[in-house]
């Protein structure tokens, strides 16, 4: 049974229109089943048409249509469950299509098909018997029907707009962008055919011609990056060219060829038998380079298999279209000839999302079937404020979205330039407003210009840009030249963040439940070690100044806190001593990301010196909604009375336990939840840097003392939608409504 529902969906799924897939999902169904009639109605408008059959007369397709409340098709739509009858005819909603010819059918059995909670048809078997189907068969045909629904939806999508593909994403870095799409990396898999060749020659050529294009290209981007700069990113390249020597694994690839495989088997056999030999050793520092070997067997593949697409530098300025944008394929691109990105795989907070938010590039992830839509080189769209890929759009559509990004850029230069002016409501309420970043480059100017600080430096990102952990020294620069371009200005930096959706490649982690295990402190209190180092390398570069705050992420219990505090003071004193004067101890602060937290503030007053409300998890760990998941991400609500609730109280306890909290989660840095987080009397508040300036803006136009009782009716809403659209109203009632675009 899994097989053949498995042959059909895929049947279905793979046809190239909507008609032959209707017409293959019957007949095939109607075998499966072992029925004499198969047919299915798809809603149009609000009649169902018959669109496919196999049993009754062909000639009635397009022709048999019925309302929702007409006969017993309409009913299964109407009331969105099946029904399972001996004898339709029998029955009081039955109708007869003469058209049809189905009087010689007596048992009916039908699904209804719904895509995101909206009908889109009903899936029907019949037979000349009078019998019930049995519960398998309707198990079968609600599974086929269950299973169906997107493909139809994406089908009919097509067959509306046969040219005008489009695409539905979740959006990660808000923006709009045209540009041609440059696909790369999507069929690239580490695992390749063993292949013989009997040409050694020409085959050993084309592998030395790879690997010398792969050391060019690992050169430049050094170079690259050097002058930028970035040396976190510059040391990769360095590692990786150093492994391609003769003496190394470039070695191993050319002996694999001269025995007979070819270059692209070569490099899959040597890589995938090293990365299973060193993942299999105790040593933390050799273990990682498995990672290495897997970065580098990829590029020497790419090079092999695709040559045009290597090198990143396209002529113009390109939207990006990979599976998964990691952190090195984001790093490497030329920032200026990058306008948009779109993934296939990733949540809201991937990496690749967190990165191009950074990078201030617009970026749709969870895009499905996109690489394999055959878009390369086709024009697109990117509208990543409601998670958008048009491709190949008309000219009128091109035109509208000219107009869209030219308002933008317009919006956009009269925010900046307020961005000097301090972030102060009308009756003169100021607001501190902090930047969440990760990458140095995007810190720069507007830690200079707008902003009071870093409120979030996420230290996970220097470590994903890496292939091995970076050592004390290496951590140490990296901070240090932080806390310098915050030019006196306070820094928050949080210790390691990974797990869950933040994987290290050189430190695996395969757990079922990701979200609920080894994040954040957890991981860090685990291997001291690995704390240790981390915490030494951020006092040593904060020794001197105030500046740096130092923030425990996922907190879940005191005796963590306990605990890190424990590892911040040997830390300190190991490092008093070995630099042999009196150095400046920073602040301790723990984000209150785990629900439980809120309970206990008090207790945790008494332990550090401040908090920061990660709201992003802490919605997610209220909701039990996964903050990545595309099926629940309508459930995922930082809106959510319930959680506007929680934010309240906590700001109320944290007052009243005089323990200074920020926010830094993403709703920190959004029109809406700023206004309620301000109503709520949080006055720090941290954000991407592409929030900046609008936030300032807006603060600027509002009156603190109207927002309480805006708070006071937001609160009494039964749900987000409504809280947005009344903080919505509030915003149009005061011109302010662009400002949500
Ligand atoms: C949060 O959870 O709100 C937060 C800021 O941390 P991150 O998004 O990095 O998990
Ligand atoms: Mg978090």
């Amino acid at each position: 049974m899994l097989k053949m529902l498995r042959d059909i969906t895929q049947a279905v799924a793979a046809a190239q229109d909507l008609h032959s897939a209707l017409d293959m999902l019957v007949s095939r169904t109607k075998i499966a089943m072992k029925t004499q009639c198969c047919s299915i109605y798809l809603l149009e408008g609000e009649q169902l048409v018959l669109s496919a059959t196999d049993g009754l007369l062909r000639s009635a397709v397009g022709r048999v249509k019925m309302s929702l409340s007409e006969g017993l098709v309409g009913l299964v739509a109407e009331r969105e469950e099946p029904i399972n009858l001996a004898d339709a005819q029998q029955h009081a909603r039955f109708k007869q299509f003469e058209e049809a010819e189905e009087a010689s059918f007596r048992a009916f059995l039908a699904a209804p098909i719904i895509y995101q909670k909206r009908i889109l048809g009903v899936l029907v078997v019949q037979q000349a018997d009078t019998r019930l189907f049995s519960e398998g068969e309707e198990a079968f045909l609600m599974t086929l029907a269950a299973q169906l629904a997107m493909a139809i939806r994406n089908l009919r999508k097509k067959a509306e707009a046969p040219d005008l593909l489009h695409f539905k994403g979740i959006s990660a870095a808000n923006g709009i962008a045209i540009a041609h799409a440059l696909v790369i990396g999507g069929q690239i898999e580490l695992e390749q055919p063993d292949v013989k060749v009997t040409d050694i020659k020409a085959e050993q050529t084309r592998l030395n011609h790879a690997i010398e294009a792969c050391k060019d290209t690992l050169c430049s981007l050094s170079q690259r990056f050097d002058q930028e700069e970035e040396h976190e990113v510059v040391s990769i390249f360095s590692a990786l060219q150093l492994l391609l020597d003769n003496a190394s694994l470039g070695g191993e690839y050319i002996k694999e060829v001269t025995e007979g495989w070819s270059a692209v088997s070569a490099v899959s056999r040597v890589s995938l038998r090293y990365i299973e030999e060193f993942t299999q050793m105790k040593d933390l520092y050799l273990k990682e380079r498995a990672g290495d070997i897997r970065d580098l067997g990829l590029r020497v593949l790419r090079l092999l298999i695709e040559p045009e697409r290597m090198g990143f530098e396209p002529d113009v300025p390109v939207i990006l279209v990979t599976k998964e944008a990691d952190a090195t394929i984001l790093a490497e691109f030329p920032r200026h000839k990058l306008v948009g990105i779109v993934t296939e795989q990733g949540g809201v907070n991937s990496h690749a999302a967190i990165l191009a938010r950074a990078l201030g590039v617009p970026a749709i992830i969870g895009v499905e079937g996109v690489l394999t839509a055959g878009i390369d080189k086709k024009l697109l769209i990117i509208n990543a404020n409601r998670g958008q890929l048009l491709v190949s759009p008309t000219p009128t559509l091109i035109a509208e979205y000219r107009n869209l990004i030219s308002a933008e850029k317009a919006l956009q230069q009269r925010y900046a330039r307020e961005l000097t002016l301090p972030a102060e409501t009308i009756d003169g309420k100021r607001i501190q407003l902090y930047l969440n970043a990760g990458l140095l480059s995007s810190l720069e100017s507007e830690i200079a210009e707008g902003s009071d600080g870093v409120g979030l430096y996420r230290t996970e990102i220097p470590f994903m840009l890496q292939q091995r952990f970076p050592s004390e020294s290496e951590q140490v620069k990296v901070y240090r030249q932080v806390l310098e371009i915050a030019g006196g200005k306070p820094v928050v930096m949080r210790t390691l963040d990974v797990g869950g959706d933040k994987p290290l490649s050189y430190f695996p982690i395969n757990e079922e439940n990701p979200f609920l295990g080894w994040r954040g402190i957890r991981l860090s209190l685990d291997h001291p070690e690995l704390f240790l180092v981390q915490l030494r390398a951020m006092i040593q570069a904060g020794a001197d100044s105030d500046q740096l705050h130092i923030l425990l992420p996922m907190v879940s219990n005191l005796d963590e806190i306990d605990q890190a505090i424990t590892y911040l003071e040997q830390a300190y004193f190991e490092l008093k001593s070995d630099l042999g004067k009196d150095i400046i101890r920073p602040k301790i602060g723990i984000m209150i990301e785990v629900p439980a937290l809120l309970y206990q503030l008090a207790e945790v007053a008494r332990r550090v010196d401040f908090v920061s409300v990660g709201s992003n998890d802490l919605t997610q760990y209220m909701l039990a909604v996964d903050r990545n998941n595309p099926r629940v991400s309508t459930l995922y609500d930082c809106y959510h009375p319930g959680i506007l609730r929680a934010l309240k109280r906590a700001r109320f306890d944290c007052w009243q336990y005089h323990l200074p909290v920020s926010v830094c989660g993403e709703l920190a840095g959004e029109p809406i939840g700023v206004i309620l987080l301000v109503a709520m009397g949080y006055d720090q508040l941290s954000m991407n840097q592409g929030s900046l300036a609008r936030i300032n803006y807006l603060l600027r136009r509002v009156s603190h003392s109207d927002l309480s009782e805006l708070l006071e009716m937001a609160l009494t809403l039964t749900s987000g939608l409504q809280v947005r659209e009344l903080v919505r109203d509030y915003f149009e009632s005061r011109e302010l409504g662009a400002i949500l675009n």
